[in-house]
């Protein structure tokens, strides 16, 4: 299992208040607190300033605190809201939250401490359902937004619409026996050189495990046996949760698609630990993913003497 604390988007110390954020006089007390603070958002990217993210307080709060802003919780005590300025052009936006720049919260990593960067990934994806379901999916009429925001409801039919949450596999696939190797893939689309683990939205009627299976057998061609779950991590894609695991590959044969991948071939330890050395080289991962994790703890193992890992 992975440490998924040390992730980003991952941990976020913030109390949600589910149960308190249904009640519309609670709500409307937190929206009055001359302490709350507002996170503001113009088309899912981050409104910033000096290189930081613009999080107004106080007066500069206050009127962006609307109906259609969208409750994120109490932390340390203080309400904190998402406000989304998409309706307003970008010149505009910038100007009601003095940013100078708007840039997406993964290009922020490094600027941001890891809590930062899942607050704001979690503003991003809860402002982007909120902006595509302003009208209910089975009668087309209006949707008014309830419990903070975190539900929408049709003003016609009473439909009520939550937060669409989307999940993704991803796998470090292995193969068993001496010396140690893994499978990496070539996306399409992906940075020159860059061998990744390979992904897959689940879909519908799958469970997760069934779609490790069916990811890697359409993509490289390779019949994976078992699978060990690792871990999980929030992904700002605009809200979607990544859900690690570990494969066994049950054959090294490997026939990539040349649609999702382009190349995928097995790496032994060294070989990964050489593209990590080598400056040069693009790195197995992003720095944000959960997809470093799956790859540094298979190399991790390999550090051990092999009694350790039987
Ligand atoms: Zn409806």
């Amino acid at each position: 299992m992975l440490e998924t604390r040390s992730l980003y988007y991952t941990g976020l110390e913030l109390d949600r208040a589910g149960m308190r954020r249904a009640d519309p006089a609670w709500m409307q007390a937190q929206r009055d607190r001359p302490d709350l603070r507002v996170i503001p958002l113009w088309s899912d990217t981050c409104l910033v300033q000096a290189g930081r993210p613009v999080v107004l307080a106080g007066g500069e709060a206050t009127p962006l605190v609307t109906g259609e802003s969208v409750f994120l919780g109490l932390s340390a005590g203080q309400p904190v809201f998402a406000a989304d300025l998409s309706g307003q052009d970008r010149e505009a936006a910038l100007a009601v939250a003095g940013a100078a720049d708007t840039v997406d919260v993964r290009a922020l990593i490094g600027a941001v401490s890891q809590a930062e960067a899942g607050l704001l990934a979690y503003a991003r994806g809860i402002l982007h359902w909120q902006r595509r379901q302003r009208f209910c999916g089975s009668c087309g009429g209006r949707c008014e937004p309830r419990d903070g925001g975190h539900v929408r409801a049709c003003a016609a039919c009473g439909t009520l619409h939550f937060p669409k949450i989307e999940p993704a596999i991803i796998v470090l696939v292995e193969l068993p026996g001496e010396p140690r190797r893994c499978l990496l893939g070539r996306h399409q689309g992906a940075s020159p050189g860059r061998y990744s683990t390979l992904a897959g939205f689940v879909e519908i009627g799958e469970s997760l495990e069934d779609a490790v299976r069916r990811e890697v057998a359409e993509e490289a061609g390779v019949t994976v046996g078992a699978v060990h779950y690792q871990g999980s991590q929030a992904w700002p894609f605009p809200a979607g949760i990544m859900i690690g695991f570990r494969g066994v590959a049950e054959s090294a044969d490997v026939a990539v698609d040349q649609t999702e991948l382009i190349d995928a071939r097995w790496f032994t330890v060294a070989e990964v630990q050489a593209r990590l050395a080598d400056a040069a080289a693009v790195p197995p991962y992003r720095h944000d993913s959960i997809g470093r994790a799956l790859i540094e703890s298979w190399l991790a193992e390999s550090a051990d003497p092999p009694e350790s890992r039987r």
